[in-house]
Protein backbone atom coordinates (compact mmCIF):
# COMPACT_ATOMS: atom_id res chain seq x y z
CA UNK A 1 0.00 0.00 0.00
CA UNK A 2 1.39 3.38 -0.94
CA UNK A 3 0.84 6.02 1.23
CA UNK A 4 0.14 9.45 -0.03
CA UNK A 5 2.88 11.41 1.25
CA UNK A 6 5.32 8.62 0.01
CA UNK A 7 8.31 10.54 -1.52
CA UNK A 8 8.54 9.58 -5.17
CA UNK A 9 10.90 6.70 -5.42
CA UNK A 10 11.14 3.83 -3.39
CA UNK A 11 13.62 2.23 -0.98
CA UNK A 12 15.81 0.95 -3.36
CA UNK A 13 16.36 4.06 -5.38
CA UNK A 14 17.33 5.92 -2.42
CA UNK A 15 19.74 3.51 -1.37
CA UNK A 16 21.54 3.67 -4.69
CA UNK A 17 21.53 7.53 -4.16
CA UNK A 18 22.83 7.24 -0.60
CA UNK A 19 25.59 4.82 -1.65
CA UNK A 20 26.72 7.19 -4.17
CA UNK A 21 26.53 10.43 -1.94
CA UNK A 22 27.04 9.91 1.47
CA UNK A 23 30.29 8.34 3.22
CA UNK A 24 29.64 4.68 4.06
CA UNK A 25 30.00 5.58 7.65
CA UNK A 26 27.03 3.88 8.65
CA UNK A 27 26.90 0.71 5.63
CA UNK A 28 23.70 1.60 3.26
CA UNK A 29 20.75 1.95 5.28
CA UNK A 30 18.21 -0.65 3.70
CA UNK A 31 15.19 1.49 4.50
CA UNK A 32 14.28 5.35 3.65
CA UNK A 33 12.04 6.79 6.07
CA UNK A 34 10.01 9.62 4.58
CA UNK A 35 7.26 10.18 7.72
CA UNK A 36 6.28 9.44 11.04
CA UNK A 37 3.62 10.28 13.82
CA UNK A 38 3.35 9.05 17.48
CA UNK A 39 5.13 5.77 17.61
CA UNK A 40 4.72 5.10 13.83
CA UNK A 41 6.93 5.90 10.90
CA UNK A 42 6.93 4.87 6.89
CA UNK A 43 9.20 3.99 4.50
CA UNK A 44 9.68 5.07 0.31
CA UNK A 45 8.06 2.21 0.01
CA UNK A 46 4.33 3.01 2.12
CA UNK A 47 5.13 0.33 4.61
CA UNK A 48 4.68 1.45 8.17
CA UNK A 49 6.45 0.42 11.11
CA UNK A 50 6.45 0.53 15.07
CA UNK A 51 9.47 2.61 16.18
CA UNK A 52 10.73 0.80 19.07
CA UNK A 53 14.06 2.48 18.72
CA UNK A 54 12.98 6.22 18.54
CA UNK A 55 16.16 7.43 16.69
CA UNK A 56 17.90 5.43 19.31
CA UNK A 57 16.57 6.98 22.20
CA UNK A 58 15.93 10.67 21.04
CA UNK A 59 12.64 10.81 19.99
CA UNK A 60 11.20 10.57 23.70
CA UNK A 61 7.58 12.32 22.71
CA UNK A 62 7.46 10.11 19.16
CA UNK A 63 7.41 11.51 15.83
CA UNK A 64 5.88 14.74 14.94
CA UNK A 65 4.71 15.70 18.42
CA UNK A 66 2.12 18.44 18.22
CA UNK A 67 4.19 20.29 21.28
CA UNK A 68 7.96 20.04 19.73
CA UNK A 69 6.03 20.71 16.57
CA UNK A 70 4.47 24.11 18.01
CA UNK A 71 7.49 25.28 20.24
CA UNK A 72 10.26 24.92 17.50
CA UNK A 73 8.04 26.59 14.90
CA UNK A 74 7.04 29.72 16.79
CA UNK A 75 10.42 30.01 18.12
CA UNK A 76 11.95 29.85 14.47
CA UNK A 77 9.26 32.17 13.26
CA UNK A 78 9.98 34.75 16.15
CA UNK A 79 14.26 34.23 16.47
CA UNK A 80 15.97 30.79 15.33
CA UNK A 81 19.32 31.68 15.90
CA UNK A 82 21.52 34.61 17.56
CA UNK A 83 25.25 33.28 18.55
CA UNK A 84 26.52 32.82 21.74
CA UNK A 85 27.16 37.23 21.89
CA UNK A 86 23.74 37.02 22.92
CA UNK A 87 21.32 34.84 25.29
CA UNK A 88 17.91 34.13 24.74
CA UNK A 89 14.74 33.43 27.13
CA UNK A 90 14.41 29.94 25.67
CA UNK A 91 18.21 29.21 26.83
CA UNK A 92 18.52 30.53 30.37
CA UNK A 93 15.03 29.04 31.38
CA UNK A 94 16.20 25.55 29.60
CA UNK A 95 19.46 25.90 31.74
CA UNK A 96 17.61 26.73 35.30
CA UNK A 97 15.20 23.61 34.36
CA UNK A 98 18.26 21.36 33.55
CA UNK A 99 20.07 22.29 36.94
CA UNK A 100 16.42 21.45 38.74
CA UNK A 101 15.57 18.22 36.80
CA UNK A 102 19.56 16.43 36.94
CA UNK A 103 20.98 17.68 40.60
CA UNK A 104 17.99 17.92 42.65
CA UNK A 105 20.14 17.63 45.71
CA UNK A 106 23.28 19.85 44.80
CA UNK A 107 23.73 22.73 46.84
CA UNK A 108 21.18 25.34 45.80
CA UNK A 109 22.96 28.30 43.27
CA UNK A 110 26.10 26.07 42.79
CA UNK A 111 25.23 24.86 39.84
CA UNK A 112 25.52 25.87 35.97
CA UNK A 113 25.21 24.07 32.46
CA UNK A 114 27.23 24.30 29.12
CA UNK A 115 24.27 23.73 26.39
CA UNK A 116 26.01 22.16 23.20
CA UNK A 117 24.48 20.04 20.35
CA UNK A 118 25.04 16.55 20.42
CA UNK A 119 25.97 13.89 23.23
CA UNK A 120 29.90 13.76 22.25
CA UNK A 121 29.99 17.40 22.62
CA UNK A 122 29.10 17.02 26.23
CA UNK A 123 31.03 14.70 26.51
CA UNK A 124 34.30 16.91 25.46
CA UNK A 125 32.70 19.40 27.76
CA UNK A 126 32.75 16.93 30.20
CA UNK A 127 36.37 15.83 29.59
CA UNK A 128 37.95 19.86 29.55
CA UNK A 129 36.33 19.94 32.69
CA UNK A 130 38.54 17.33 33.87
CA UNK A 131 41.76 18.60 32.54
CA UNK A 132 41.06 21.83 34.07
CA UNK A 133 40.74 20.25 37.97
CA UNK A 134 44.01 19.85 39.03
CA UNK A 135 45.63 20.59 35.63
CA UNK A 136 49.36 18.63 35.66
CA UNK A 137 49.54 17.25 38.81
CA UNK A 138 46.18 15.07 37.65
CA UNK A 139 46.74 13.58 34.30
CA UNK A 140 44.38 10.65 34.72
CA UNK A 141 41.06 10.28 33.53
CA UNK A 142 39.23 6.95 34.44
CA UNK A 143 36.72 5.43 32.01
CA UNK A 144 34.76 1.92 32.38
CA UNK A 145 35.20 -0.91 30.12
CA UNK A 146 32.50 -1.18 27.70
CA UNK A 147 32.31 2.15 27.90
CA UNK A 148 30.62 4.64 24.72
CA UNK A 149 30.73 8.20 24.94
CA UNK A 150 30.74 9.33 21.73
CA UNK A 151 32.81 9.84 18.52
CA UNK A 152 34.80 12.93 18.58
CA UNK A 153 38.61 12.72 19.66
CA UNK A 154 37.98 13.15 23.11
CA UNK A 155 34.82 11.40 23.84
CA UNK A 156 36.41 8.70 21.33
CA UNK A 157 39.48 8.47 23.60
CA UNK A 158 36.85 7.64 27.02
CA UNK A 159 35.35 5.02 24.62
CA UNK A 160 36.16 1.50 24.98
CA UNK A 161 35.71 -0.30 22.21
CA UNK A 162 39.50 -0.77 20.43
CA UNK A 163 37.51 -0.98 16.82
CA UNK A 164 36.26 2.66 17.16
CA UNK A 165 39.49 4.09 18.91
CA UNK A 166 42.83 2.42 17.09
CA UNK A 167 42.15 3.98 13.92
CA UNK A 168 42.58 7.69 15.06
CA UNK A 169 45.25 7.12 17.16
CA UNK A 170 47.00 9.35 19.01
CA UNK A 171 43.86 10.39 20.92
CA UNK A 172 44.17 12.54 23.86
CA UNK A 173 45.86 11.01 26.72
CA UNK A 174 45.70 10.10 30.15
CA UNK A 175 42.65 8.03 29.92
CA UNK A 176 42.28 4.23 31.49
CA UNK A 177 39.97 1.76 31.44
CA UNK A 178 38.53 0.10 34.78
CA UNK A 179 36.75 -3.26 34.65
CA UNK A 180 32.96 -2.07 34.49
CA UNK A 181 30.97 -2.37 37.63
CA UNK A 182 34.23 -3.68 39.83
CA UNK A 183 34.57 -1.61 42.97
CA UNK A 184 37.79 -3.55 43.97
CA UNK A 185 39.48 -2.35 40.48
CA UNK A 186 37.79 1.05 40.99
CA UNK A 187 39.70 1.61 44.39
CA UNK A 188 42.90 -0.10 42.56
CA UNK A 189 42.91 2.34 39.84
CA UNK A 190 41.61 5.30 42.49
CA UNK A 191 44.19 7.98 43.63
CA UNK A 192 45.11 11.70 43.99
CA UNK A 193 46.62 11.95 40.74
CA UNK A 194 42.98 11.09 38.82
CA UNK A 195 41.05 14.28 37.40
CA UNK A 196 37.66 12.30 37.16
CA UNK A 197 35.44 9.04 36.67
CA UNK A 198 33.12 9.30 33.73
CA UNK A 199 30.76 6.33 33.89
CA UNK A 200 27.56 5.56 32.35
CA UNK A 201 24.58 4.27 34.82
CA UNK A 202 23.69 1.95 32.54
CA UNK A 203 25.91 1.40 29.57
CA UNK A 204 23.50 1.39 26.46
CA UNK A 205 25.52 0.35 23.50
CA UNK A 206 27.60 -2.13 25.42
CA UNK A 207 23.50 -4.02 25.56
CA UNK A 208 21.86 -2.08 28.14
CA UNK A 209 24.00 -2.90 30.80
CA UNK A 210 23.37 -1.10 34.44
CA UNK A 211 25.77 -0.43 36.98
CA UNK A 212 25.48 -3.08 39.63
CA UNK A 213 23.97 -2.15 43.11
CA UNK A 214 25.86 0.13 44.94
CA UNK A 215 28.63 0.76 42.38
CA UNK A 216 27.86 4.75 41.89
CA UNK A 217 27.47 5.15 45.56
CA UNK A 218 31.08 3.43 45.92
CA UNK A 219 32.37 5.72 42.95
CA UNK A 220 30.88 8.55 44.79
CA UNK A 221 32.51 8.12 48.00
CA UNK A 222 35.73 7.16 46.12
CA UNK A 223 36.19 10.36 44.24
CA UNK A 224 35.23 12.01 46.73
CA UNK A 225 37.94 11.26 48.73
CA UNK A 226 40.70 11.43 46.15
CA UNK A 227 39.21 14.48 44.81
CA UNK A 228 38.40 13.76 41.53
CA UNK A 229 35.07 14.83 39.62
CA UNK A 230 32.45 12.47 39.30
CA UNK A 231 30.99 12.35 35.56
CA UNK A 232 27.98 10.97 34.72
CA UNK A 233 27.04 10.31 31.15
CA UNK A 234 23.30 10.09 31.19
CA UNK A 235 23.11 11.37 27.66
CA UNK A 236 21.14 7.65 26.46
CA UNK A 237 19.59 6.92 29.95
CA UNK A 238 18.54 10.75 30.96
CA UNK A 239 15.40 12.68 30.48
CA UNK A 240 12.97 10.62 31.40
CA UNK A 241 14.13 6.97 29.97
CA UNK A 242 14.84 4.99 32.58
CA UNK A 243 11.17 6.17 34.26
CA UNK A 244 13.16 9.09 36.15
CA UNK A 245 14.56 12.16 35.07
CA UNK A 246 17.63 10.65 35.38
CA UNK A 247 18.83 7.05 35.83
CA UNK A 248 21.12 7.60 38.29
CA UNK A 249 18.41 9.21 40.91
CA UNK A 250 16.83 5.11 40.49
CA UNK A 251 20.28 3.51 41.12
CA UNK A 252 21.55 5.50 43.37
CA UNK A 253 19.37 8.07 44.91
CA UNK A 254 21.58 9.69 47.51
CA UNK A 255 24.49 10.60 44.95
CA UNK A 256 25.15 14.11 43.54
CA UNK A 257 27.85 13.71 41.01
CA UNK A 258 29.82 16.85 39.77
CA UNK A 259 29.25 16.72 36.20
CA UNK A 260 26.34 15.31 34.09
CA UNK A 261 25.79 15.21 30.52
CA UNK A 262 22.84 15.17 28.45
CA UNK A 263 21.96 15.04 24.87
CA UNK A 264 19.79 11.86 22.69
CA UNK A 265 16.19 12.49 24.24
CA UNK A 266 17.22 16.25 25.41
CA UNK A 267 15.49 17.58 22.23
CA UNK A 268 12.96 14.88 21.43
CA UNK A 269 14.27 15.08 18.05
CA UNK A 270 16.18 18.41 17.86
CA UNK A 271 20.19 17.85 18.27
CA UNK A 272 21.02 19.57 21.61
CA UNK A 273 23.60 18.41 24.21
CA UNK A 274 24.26 19.23 27.70
CA UNK A 275 26.93 20.04 30.08
CA UNK A 276 25.09 20.19 34.03
CA UNK A 277 28.02 20.67 36.39
CA UNK A 278 27.95 21.63 40.38
CA UNK A 279 29.72 23.26 42.44
CA UNK A 280 34.31 23.51 41.77
CA UNK A 281 33.05 21.88 39.04
CA UNK A 282 30.43 24.39 37.48
CA UNK A 283 33.62 26.89 37.38
CA UNK A 284 36.25 25.57 35.83
CA UNK A 285 35.53 26.87 32.16
CA UNK A 286 36.28 30.66 32.13
CA UNK A 287 35.72 32.47 29.69
CA UNK A 288 37.52 31.96 26.22
CA UNK A 289 37.66 28.13 27.57
CA UNK A 290 34.84 26.67 25.90
CA UNK A 291 32.58 27.62 22.71
CA UNK A 292 30.32 26.33 20.23
CA UNK A 293 28.23 28.88 17.37
CA UNK A 294 25.09 26.51 17.77
CA UNK A 295 24.76 25.70 21.24
CA UNK A 296 22.08 26.69 23.20
CA UNK A 297 20.36 28.45 20.42
CA UNK A 298 16.99 29.06 20.64
CA UNK A 299 15.05 26.90 18.58
CA UNK A 300 16.94 23.44 19.81
CA UNK A 301 16.14 25.07 23.67
CA UNK A 302 12.65 25.27 22.96
CA UNK A 303 12.50 21.78 21.31
CA UNK A 304 14.03 20.90 24.80
CA UNK A 305 11.07 23.28 27.18
CA UNK A 306 8.62 21.43 25.29
CA UNK A 307 9.90 17.92 26.08
CA UNK A 308 10.65 19.06 29.65
CA UNK A 309 6.89 20.18 29.79
CA UNK A 310 5.13 17.40 28.30
CA UNK A 311 7.26 15.02 29.71
CA UNK A 312 5.64 16.29 33.08
CA UNK A 313 2.20 17.17 32.02
CA UNK A 314 1.69 14.00 30.77
CA UNK A 315 3.07 12.25 33.40
CA UNK A 316 5.48 10.25 31.25
CA UNK A 317 8.20 9.42 33.99
CA UNK A 318 5.54 7.34 36.09
CA UNK A 319 4.43 5.63 32.51
CA UNK A 320 7.88 4.73 31.35
CA UNK A 321 8.22 3.19 34.44
CA UNK A 322 5.54 1.11 34.90
CA UNK A 323 5.13 0.24 31.57
CA UNK A 324 8.92 -0.66 31.68
CA UNK A 325 8.50 -2.76 34.17
CA UNK A 326 5.53 -4.68 32.97
CA UNK A 327 6.87 -5.16 29.13
CA UNK A 328 10.24 -6.01 30.31
CA UNK A 329 9.45 -8.69 32.42
CA UNK A 330 6.61 -10.32 30.21
CA UNK A 331 9.58 -10.55 27.56
CA UNK A 332 11.77 -12.06 29.77
CA UNK A 333 9.19 -14.81 29.98
CA UNK A 334 9.19 -15.19 25.98
CA UNK A 335 10.57 -18.46 25.06
CA UNK A 336 13.99 -17.74 23.15
CA UNK A 337 14.37 -14.60 25.47
CA UNK A 338 17.26 -15.56 28.08
CA UNK A 339 16.87 -12.59 30.22
CA UNK A 340 15.68 -8.55 30.00
CA UNK A 341 18.10 -6.10 31.47
CA UNK A 342 17.82 -2.09 32.06
CA UNK A 343 15.27 0.19 33.62
CA UNK A 344 11.85 2.14 32.11
CA UNK A 345 11.52 1.87 28.29
CA UNK A 346 15.48 1.10 27.96
CA UNK A 347 15.11 -2.52 27.85
CA UNK A 348 18.07 -4.93 26.63
CA UNK A 349 16.29 -8.73 25.53
CA UNK A 350 19.15 -11.22 25.69
CA UNK A 351 18.58 -13.86 23.18
CA UNK A 352 19.05 -17.51 23.48
CA UNK A 353 22.22 -18.52 20.63
CA UNK A 354 19.93 -21.49 19.66
CA UNK A 355 17.63 -17.87 17.52
CA UNK A 356 21.01 -16.95 15.47
CA UNK A 357 22.24 -13.76 15.62
CA UNK A 358 20.31 -10.90 17.29
CA UNK A 359 21.10 -8.79 14.21
CA UNK A 360 19.30 -11.42 12.12
CA UNK A 361 16.21 -11.36 14.42
CA UNK A 362 16.15 -7.41 14.38
CA UNK A 363 15.76 -7.79 10.30
CA UNK A 364 12.86 -10.16 10.78
CA UNK A 365 11.70 -8.10 13.37
CA UNK A 366 11.76 -5.21 10.76
CA UNK A 367 10.05 -7.54 8.06
CA UNK A 368 6.98 -7.97 10.15
CA UNK A 369 7.06 -4.38 10.81
CA UNK A 370 8.63 -3.24 14.27
CA UNK A 371 12.17 -1.17 14.54
CA UNK A 372 14.15 -2.40 17.23
CA UNK A 373 18.53 -2.65 17.36
CA UNK A 374 20.62 -5.21 17.98
CA UNK A 375 23.67 -3.19 19.96
CA UNK A 376 25.49 -6.54 20.65
CA UNK A 377 25.28 -10.48 18.77
CA UNK A 378 23.14 -11.73 21.33
CA UNK A 379 20.63 -8.71 22.25
CA UNK A 380 17.75 -6.82 21.06
CA UNK A 381 17.52 -3.45 22.43
CA UNK A 382 13.79 -1.36 22.74
CA UNK A 383 14.40 2.37 23.15
CA UNK A 384 10.70 3.58 22.14
CA UNK A 385 9.03 6.35 22.27
CA UNK A 386 8.03 7.16 25.93
CA UNK A 387 4.30 7.46 24.71
CA UNK A 388 4.13 3.94 23.79
CA UNK A 389 0.88 2.41 24.26
CA UNK A 390 0.20 -1.03 25.98
CA UNK A 391 -1.25 -2.52 22.82
CA UNK A 392 1.81 -1.32 20.64
CA UNK A 393 3.75 -2.90 23.46
CA UNK A 394 1.62 -6.15 23.93
CA UNK A 395 1.69 -6.46 19.84
CA UNK A 396 5.50 -6.69 20.02
CA UNK A 397 5.66 -9.19 22.12
CA UNK A 398 3.08 -11.36 20.39
CA UNK A 399 5.52 -10.76 17.33
CA UNK A 400 9.17 -11.51 18.94
CA UNK A 401 7.43 -14.58 20.31
CA UNK A 402 5.98 -16.02 16.93
CA UNK A 403 9.66 -14.80 15.69
CA UNK A 404 11.06 -16.53 18.09
CA UNK A 405 9.46 -19.88 18.12
CA UNK A 406 10.11 -20.19 14.43
CA UNK A 407 13.53 -19.75 14.46
CA UNK A 408 13.78 -22.28 18.15
CA UNK A 409 11.55 -25.07 15.32
CA UNK A 410 14.62 -24.24 12.42
CA UNK A 411 12.80 -22.12 10.60
CA UNK A 412 13.44 -18.62 10.74
CA UNK A 413 10.27 -16.43 9.23
CA UNK A 414 12.69 -13.99 7.51
CA UNK A 415 13.70 -17.29 5.54
CA UNK A 416 10.54 -17.30 3.70
CA UNK A 417 10.19 -13.19 2.32
CA UNK A 418 13.24 -12.66 0.27
CA UNK A 419 11.94 -9.72 -1.00
CA UNK A 420 13.62 -6.94 1.34
CA UNK A 421 16.71 -8.52 1.88
CA UNK A 422 20.06 -6.62 0.66
C1 LIG B 1 24.82 8.19 21.98
C2 LIG B 1 25.71 8.39 23.14
C3 LIG B 1 26.74 9.34 23.12
C4 LIG B 1 27.05 10.14 21.88
O1 LIG B 1 26.02 11.00 21.53
P1 LIG B 1 26.00 11.65 20.06
O2 LIG B 1 24.87 12.64 20.13
O3 LIG B 1 25.79 10.55 19.09
O4 LIG B 1 27.31 12.33 19.86
C5 LIG B 1 27.48 9.53 24.27
N1 LIG B 1 27.25 8.81 25.38
C6 LIG B 1 26.28 7.87 25.43
C7 LIG B 1 26.05 7.13 26.70
C8 LIG B 1 25.48 7.62 24.32
O5 LIG B 1 24.55 6.66 24.36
Amino acid sequence: MTDATTTPGGNAQWRDRYAGAIMNTFGTPSRVLVRGSGARVWDADGTEYLDLLAGIAVNCLGHAHPAIVEAVSTQLATLGHVSNFFTTPAQVRLAEELIALTLPGAEPGASRVFLANSGTEANEGALKIARRHGGASRPRVLALEQAFHGRTMGALAMTHKAAYREPFEPLPGGIEFVPAGDVTALRDAMGPDVAALIVEPIQGEAGVRPLPDGYLEAARAMTRDAGALLIIDEVQTGMGRAGAWMAHHLLAPGIVPDVVTLAKGLGGGMPIGAVVATGQAAELLGPGQHGTTFGGNPVAASAALAVIATLRSEGLLERTGSLGERWASELAQVPGVTATRGLGLLIGVALDPAVGPASAVAEDLAQAGFIVNAPRPDTLRLAPPLILSDEDADAFTAALAALLAARLAGAPEGAAITGHHD
